[in-house]
């Protein structure tokens, strides 16, 4: 039986103290206030005892983390649909990347790059009858946390500088792959990446993904081809232009974001969760990827 909590505290000691943690996201003016010292990992089994250390129950801002459950919302009202509309490759590209989105007509690579999630909000904003209160009242039933929010300074923050999501979004109505107004989805949009969240919420909010679409409440979200697709998606294309590198290293699906939270899964097995604020050039938690790669060199858990 592997001591889980001793290898994910042997893990934290060996990088608390490395002096490259990496560069905190300034873009977005609000995330420049972290601090690169913080950092927290959180496991949580499938069977088996929840593990912790360092900074796990500090709230932080999930950002593209957040993609991934709208995906899971929007996929539960279109399903198939939706992907008329968007690709399932990965990108090779940033984030935020705007090149493909016009050589391939408006049809953005994949849901997880920015192009992808504008198209995903467009979706829950057509659905929902009030969209941001619905999709946090969906967040907060499926990780069964009633205190989850949004943080409004880090939405406002980038709703006044994140000209390249405009960009992006007015690019897509221009393919009229944009049913709602431009305004419209990125208010959404900016809202979603500002949920703030701890290591233990957000390791609850992805349980459903690796326990075959049920949540932490048993409540059944997703179906088994809906979690597959899922998690697929993470794996190829959960790290942008690194998700190569994560898979080489990791070798599990997951989905990184700029306050620097990573949170990946082993399917009918675990949840792990990092956070480290220190971005590497690529834009993913320096720390958090090598935290992860130390995990399932240790412990010989991924997926290959
Ligand atoms: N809200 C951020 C943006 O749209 C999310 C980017 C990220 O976490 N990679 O730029």
């Amino acid at each position: 039986m592997i001591d889980f909590q001793n290898v994910i505290e042997d893990i934290y000691s060996d990088l608390k103290h490395t002096t490259n943690k990496g560069v905190v996201a300034s873009y977005i003016p609000e995330l420049a206030k972290q601090s690169n010292a913080s950092f927290g990992i959180y496991l949580k089994p499938i069977d088996g005892n929840n593990c912790h250390v360092g900074d796990w129950d500090t709230p932080f801002s999930i950002q593209s983390i957040s993609k991934v459950l709208a995906l899971s919302k929007a996929i539960a009202f279109e399903d198939n649909k939706i992907w008329q509309r968007l690709d399932v490759e990965p990108s090779g590209n940033p984030f935020n990347h705007l090149t493909l989105l016009e050589l391939e007509n408006g049809i953005p690579r994949n849901p997880l790059i920015n192009a992808g999630a504008l198209v995903v909000a467009d979706i829950l904003v057509t659905h929902l009858k009030n969209p941001k209160q619905d999709f946090l009242e969906y967040v907060r039933n499926i990780t069964n946390d009633q205190t989850i929010n949004y943080n409004l300074e880090v939405a406002t923050s980038e709703q006044q500088t994140g000209f390249k999501n405009y960009a992006a979004a007015n690019l897509l109505k221009s393919y009229n792959n944009l049913n709602n107004a431009v305004d419209i989805v990125l208010d959404f949009y900016f809202h979603q990446c500002a949920l703030e969240m701890n290591c233990e919420q957000l390791a609850n909010a992805f349980y459903l993904f690796s326990n075959k679409g049920k949540c932490v409440n048993n409540k059944q979200h997703l179906t088994l081809s809906q979690v597959k697709r899922i998690n697929a998606i993470m794996l190829t294309c959960g790290f942008y232009d690194e998700a190569g590198e994560f898979a080489f290293e990791v070798g599990l699906p997951g989905k990184s974001g700029v306050g620097g939270g990573i949170v990946a899964l082993l399917p009918n097995n675990f949840v792990i969760v990092t956070w480290a604020p220190g971005l590497n050039p690529k834009g993913n938690s320096l720390i958090g990827m090598q935290a992860l790669e130390q995990f399932t060199t240790k412990t010989n858990r991924s997926i290959f």
